[in-house]
């Protein structure tokens, strides 16, 4: 499985380098072994022609939901793992809001070794900030982090309590880890199904204002300024959110944001009527908000694009929208939703490709993102003139849950390598059995 491979003549975008050019790449014993301008000649190598082809470092998610263990109906480890690296992520942060809850040891080491059986991508677990997710008491952090967590969040729900938040970061600041947190004040979006807005009203639904993330938001950063830890705000939404982010970054405070291709792309009016695949947590949000999202990705406010992979099931989105389940799936359409800020003059190839790869592998920390001799050979392959509908029926996640589902998009993963090995080529898994 190790040996040599050879990409040829592609434009490799290394952004963490400044590389983006024509290159060619020697991948040897799993890691990048030499990077060169001029045509390199190697007997014995496995030559993948790459001309047309960008050859990026594999991408890094640092939100997905796997929903093992508990809910496999919806989506497992596996199934998880093969759509990852359809959509070219060679690595995912998985959440521990699954039905067993990822606060102990005995939880992290299950995921990591279903992860290891799938054999496909990096699994980094994501241990609870408290036991149960209850917002009571805080889990083992150290019992988490020597399991192999890579972080910690109640993901999916917020720290109500500030004490209990303003412990957790002096904690984490222990095991150099970030706590990422879902900004939602729940006395503020109560029973509230929609964002505040036009369609909110039209529709007849209760609102949800911007305040109940922005008002969390500004607690945590306050508590950041006191505690000096690192705080990754997830699926972050708001323009508020992104101005305070912007201004703490400024003043030099440790706080790392995301954002996810259904904000940055669609806003309030994709509800239309009553649509649930519209339905997500944070919910979509209004024009200005989507172009205050742009702005902060093109300028580095945003650190990284994760898509809050959330897979459901039919059942779950066939009901009336104030009962419809949150989220979406998103690990097979962020690239082409990501090439379309792109397209639009939004973002650079070189800036879109940083926010997939460096921008999260930094936040968190995390190896790879970059191809450097020396590196993992993590390795995306991308067409960027393919352009292709999305067909939910054909994704490899187990759910069908897009509001994207028709979109037409410009640009594919074509082919995905692991540590050196073919793991996803031209629309087929290559399982290691
Ligand atoms: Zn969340």
């Amino acid at each position: 499985m190790s040996g040599l491979v050879l990409f040829r003549r592609g434009r490799v975008i290394d952004p963490r380098h400044g590389i983006d050019g024509v290159r060619d790449v020697l991948v040897r014993d799993g890691k990048v072994a030499e990077v060169s301008e001029a045509p390199l000649q190697v007997s014995g190598a496995e030559v993948v022609d790459a001309q047309g082809r960008w050859v990026l470092p594999g991408f890094i998610d640092l939100h997905v939901h796997l929903r093992e263990p508990g809910e496999e109906g919806k989506e497992t480890i596996l199934t998880g793992c093969r759509a990852a690296v359809a959509g070219g992520f060679t690595a995912v942060v998985a959440m521990p809001n699954t039905k067993l809850v990822n606060d102990s040891a005995l939880v992290t080491e299950l995921v990591l070794s279903r992860a290891r059986a799938a054999r496909l991508c990096h699994v980094y677990p994501a241990g609870a900030i408290t036991k149960g997710l209850k917002g009571e008491e805080l889990a083992e952090m150290g019992e988490l982090v020597s399991a192999g967590c890579v972080c910690i969040t109640d993901d999916g729900r917020p720290v109500m309590n500030a004490s209990l938040m303003r412990r957790s970061l002096q904690y984490a600041t222990l095991f150099d880890i970030p706590v990422m947190v879902h900004e939602e004040d729940l006395t503020l979006s109560g029973k509230g199904a929609m964002t505040e807005g036009p369609t909110a009203t039209r529709l007849g639904l209760l609102p949800i204002p911007p305040s109940a993330e922005v008002a969390m938001v500004a607690r945590d950063l306050v508590l950041l300024e006191e505690t000096g830890g690192r705080l990754h705000i997830a699926h972050i939404s708001c323009e508020g959110s992104v101005r305070m982010v912007r201004e703490a970054k400024r003043r030099g405070l440790n706080v790392t944001a995301e954002a996810t291709p259904h904000h940055f792309t669609l806003d309030d009016t994709a509800v239309g009527q009553y649509d649930t695949h519209a339905k997500m947590n944070p919910p979509l949000r209004l024009r200005r908000d989507v172009e205050a999202l742009r702005e902060a990705l093109a300028d580095g406010t945003i650190d990284a694009i994760a898509t809050d992979h959330a897979p459901h099931g039919v059942l779950d989105k066939q009901v009336e929208f104030e009962k419809g389940i949150n989220g979406v799936v998103g690990l097979e359409t962020a690239l082409g939703l990501t090439l379309a800020l792109v397209h639009d003059g939004v973002l650079s190839p070189s800036k879109a490709v940083e926010l997939l790869t460096h921008g999260p592998a930094r936040a968190f920390g995390l190896p790879g993102g970059h191809l450097a001799v020396g590196a993992p050979a993590d390795v995306t392959l991308v067409d960027p003139a393919a352009e292709w509908a999305v067909d939910a029926e054909r994704f490899f996640s187990k759910s069908r849950n897009t509001p994207f589902n028709g979109r037409l998009l410009k640009g594919c993963v074509t082919q995905t390598w692991v540590g050196g090995r073919l793991v996803f080529s031209n629309g087929q898994i290559q399982e290691a059995r």
